[in-house]
């Protein structure tokens, strides 16, 4: 069992972040992903793991978005994992599209990331082209296969009518 006690929360200006006390190599587990508290709807401090299922996830919590982040949250095995290799003191931060399909709280990206995605709302709102280039969940896969179908099958109907 993978502990948390190597991560730190940083409060600065009531901003708060993820620092990790350890250094880590690309792909290494770093924790697991705590399911404290399992509901059906969204909120600032849940992740998403599911269709309808969102967890509190206690520290990880203060984990903040990147759109060139530097975990990654496999939510089908509930583990925190390394994209990259990691220095000790880093910030940790995982791109919320890549579990959240529709945010609650959405905001301005001021990453700085040449890839930023300005605005963070939610998978559902983000083209394919961008969405491809990241790691995804699952849920978030099959909620976009999903729409895109319906999309089709909603132009179809339209070019019949
Ligand atoms: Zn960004």
């Amino acid at each position: 069992m993978l502990s948390m006690d190597t991560l730190t929360i940083k409060t600065e200006n009531k901003f708060r972040s993820l620092i990790t006390k350890q250094a880590y190599a690309k792909g290494e587990v770093i924790c697991e992903i705590p399911t404290e508290k399992v509901i059906n709807r969204a909120n600032r401090y849940t992740v998403q793991i599911g269709r309808d299922k969102h967890t509190e996830v206690g520290k990880l919590a203060a984990l903040n978005h990147s759109c060139d982040p530097n975990v990654i949250l496999d939510t089908e095995n509930l583990l925190m994992v390394a994209r990259r290799d990691i220095e000790k003191n880093e910030e940790l931060s995982f791109f919320y599209p890549s579990t959240e399909w529709e945010m609650d709280a959405p905001f301005i990206c001021l990453c700085g990331a040449t890839n930023c995605i300005h605005v963070v709302a939610g998978a559902r709102f983000l083209p394919l082209s961008t969405l491809e280039t990241h790691y995804l969940s699952p849920h978030i896969r099959e909620m976009m296969i999903e729409l895109l179908n319906n999309t089709e099958l909603h132009l179809k109907k339209l070019q019949e009518a």
